[in-house]
């Protein structure tokens, strides 16, 4: 397979594209200031966006979305990723995007009417919960929240934090132990909170790295106690925790780094950009050789990440998991979009640590991506893991 036969969509590709560049980045410096004025251009643009038929990419038309392939996305959410603002825009934002993907394929009929829908048509906003700040995220099966069935109820226990999006959000998924005593991928379960239920307490939003961001992207400390909800509210079946979090992660994982790639290729832009008209000792930097390697690496780099990306996503199209494919690009790209950024930041001297680039922002944002849905370390395991097995059995690990 080669890249040129990942073909874009191209009249979609560049509707978006036209869109990002005609409608969101110039007035990305109102958006960069998070308020009120800003949500109120958030509003107007998702409005156009939806207007345009560009609505929601990730999801299928009968959940209430565009409803495009992976490979397709890929493209896309690349233009869409430029800025941090765009996923917003076209409603395909984290954590709203995977909530709406599990509901999607695990909902009932009810739990589509009542928390997909409104989800989707981007009139209410979610959260998951799953991390708690007492037990490795990394490590899921050790988590502590509990609920108890009691009678037509679920009793729900527990302390989360890193819960994204949960300040002003009208509901949560909420993974939980059911069955302390299972096989530890069986223990835990989904289930539906409204945030709105007794014993909910969104008790702070936790600022990261200075910057506490508004409330669609707060990271979340949340309490529940005796948090009761109706059994209805599982999401798929009872011990289903960890099966419905990995359907969710796994596109999920690959649906930052496809807005990674344009987080790169701006950051690259620049750098390039700024190199050719700043002049120090005589000559414009461009003409210094470190900055050429700067260049150089980072061409290379975010080429090897876009067609990984593509690899991953035409795999997945064609039903494969695509497991170490996606754990290998989710810890290799992390790492590149960090350094690009921090490339052009170099390049830029003091004004790239000024909000006069939106690479400072960038940077800042960039380094949870080594973090969230998955630290490094354990991509780089899954990957290891699967290829020393494959070694193993006497197959070997075949390219393809
Ligand atoms: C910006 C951001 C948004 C987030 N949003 C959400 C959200 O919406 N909902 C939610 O539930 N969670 C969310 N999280 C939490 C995130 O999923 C966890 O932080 C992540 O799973 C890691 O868990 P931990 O922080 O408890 O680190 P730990 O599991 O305690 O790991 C700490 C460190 O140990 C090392 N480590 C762990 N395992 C291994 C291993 N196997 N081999 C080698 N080293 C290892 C790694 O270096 C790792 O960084 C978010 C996190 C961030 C940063």
């Amino acid at each position: 397979m080669t890249a040129s036969a990942w073909a874009p969509p191209t009249g979609r590709l560049e509707q978006v594209r036209a869109f990002m560049d005609e409608r969101v980045l110039p007035n990305e410096h109102v958006l960069d200031r998070e308020d009120d004025e800003a949500d109120a251009l958030v509003a107007q643009l998702r409005t156009e966006a939806k207007e345009s038929g560009l609505w929601a990419p990730h999801v299928p038309p009968d959940a209430g979305g565009t409803g495009i392939g992976f490979l397709d996305y890929a493209y896309l959410n690349e233009q869409i990723g430029r800025t941090v603002w765009g996923q917003l825009v076209f409603g395909c934002q984290a954590p709203d995007a995977g909530n709406a993907e599990i509901l999607h394929l695990f909902g009932t009929e009810e739990q589509k009417e009542r928390f997909l829908h409104p989800l989707v048509a981007g009139d209410v906003r979610s959260f998951f919960s799953m991390t708690e700040p007492e037990v490795p995220g990394s490590d899921p099966t050790t988590l502590r929240t509990r609920a108890v069935r009691d009678g037509g109820e679920w009793l729900i226990d527990g302390h989360k934090w890193f819960s994204s999006g949960a300040e002003g959000a009208a509901f949560g998924i909420v993974m939980a132990v059911t069955d302390p005593d299972a096989d530890p991928h069986r223990r835990a379960s989904q289930i539906l909170v409204p945030a709105d239920t007794p014993g909910v307490e969104v008790v702070r939003a936790i600022p990261t790295m200075g910057h506490r961001g508004r409330n669609w992207s707060t990271h979340c400390e949340v309490r529940y106690t005796g948090v009761r909800v109706p059994a209805a509210n599982l999401l798929g079946g009872e011990g289903d925790g960890f099966l419905i979090a990995q359907k969710r992660l796994g596109p999920g994982r690959i649906h930052h780094v496809m807005r990674w790639l344009g987080q790169m290729q701006r950051a690259f832009e620049l750098m390039c950009a700024y190199s050719l008209g700043r002049e120090s000792f005589g000559e414009p930097l461009a003409r210094k050789q470190t900055v050429q390697n700067w260049i150089a690496d980072s061409y290379a780099e975010i080429h090897a990440c876009r067609l990984m990306t593509l690899d991953a996503a035409h795999k997945i199209d064609a039903g494969d998991e695509a497991r170490v494919e996606i754990s290998a690009i989710k810890f290799f790209a992390a790492r590149v979009l960090q350094e690009v950024i921090d490339r052009a930041i170099q390049v830029h001297g003091a004004r790239g640590l000024t909000d006069e680039t939106p690479l400072a922002h960038m940077s800042m944002l960039a380094r949870a991506g080594r973090i969230y849905d998955g630290p490094d370390e354990v991509h780089r395991q899954v990957v290891a893991k699967r290829i020393l097995k494959a070694f193993a059995s006497g197959d070997g690990w075949h390219f393809s």
